[in-house]
């Protein structure tokens, strides 16, 4: 794909969610479970560097004794750090999900806030976290998300140089992506990455998108 123009590349991005769309078309736009915004806000904390199976199996029991930020910014810390255990970082999460339901409660009247600016500077919410909290629960895009899954099939595809840096995939998917793409985006390239596009192993032999692929192991 030598001597390519940023308008290949958005034919080309196009053309791969089509692709993908049909492939992946039950997928969910998160894989943690979650009943209301508070819920989304605390598991989305919690799955740094951790698993959503790690984190679903956790909040349950989470959210059975601490249901609302109210409860939560109450409870206690070392309480709070012993069910949250298996999903890692506990001491540091713990303070962070009692911080934030302390500012959901105190400063955003009990409610999740809707936009990015208000939602970075709850504890332990980065951009990637906000952008999932927006987008699952509101419906809103800022931005793309860009999680590890996404991150890495991006770099496969050629979209971005930035291996590693999250904010700059960010950006160069914002400029290649019409805005009402951004969220069909994440949703599709995460699931690609997670049944097909895999970190070790990936299935080019199988991949619906291999010939528009120039990572592809199979020769096109
Ligand atoms: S062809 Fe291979 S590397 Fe490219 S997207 Fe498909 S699985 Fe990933």
């Amino acid at each position: 794909m030598k001597g390519k123009t940023i308008q290949d590349d958005k034919k080309r991005i196009q053309e791969i969610l089509h692709r993908l769309s049909n492939a992946y078309q039950d997928a969910p736009p998160t894989y943690l479970y979650f009943n209301n915004p508070f819920e989304m806000v605390i598991a989305t904390i919690l799955s740094a560097r951790a698993t959503d199976a790690g984190v679903n199996k956790i909040t349950p029991v989470l959210f059975g004794k601490y249901p609302n930020s109210v409860k939560m910014a109450k409870g206690d810390v070392e309480d709070l750090a012993q069910i949250i255990r298996s999903c890692g970082a506990y001491n540091r999460k713990a303070a962070y999900i009692k911080k934030t339901a302390e500012m959901i409660s105190e400063n955003f009247g009990g409610n999740v806030p809707n936009t990015l600016d208000d939602l970075i500077t709850l504890p332990g919410v980065s951009r990637k976290t906000a952008n999932v909290v927006l987008q699952t629960v509101f419906g809103i895009a800022e931005g793309v998300i860009v999680d590890t899954h996404i991150m890495r099939v991006t770099i496969r595809l050629g979209f971005s140089q930035y291996d590693k840096k999250p904010d700059k995939i960010e950006k160069d998917l914002m400029q290649l992506l019409p805005r009402d793409r951004w969220i069909d985006y994440a949703r599709l390239i995460g699931a690609h990455g997670r049944q097909t596009c895999k970190a070790s192993h990936p299935k080019c032999s199988t991949c619906t998108i291999n010939k528009l692929c120039p990572s592809s192991e199979i020769e096109n």
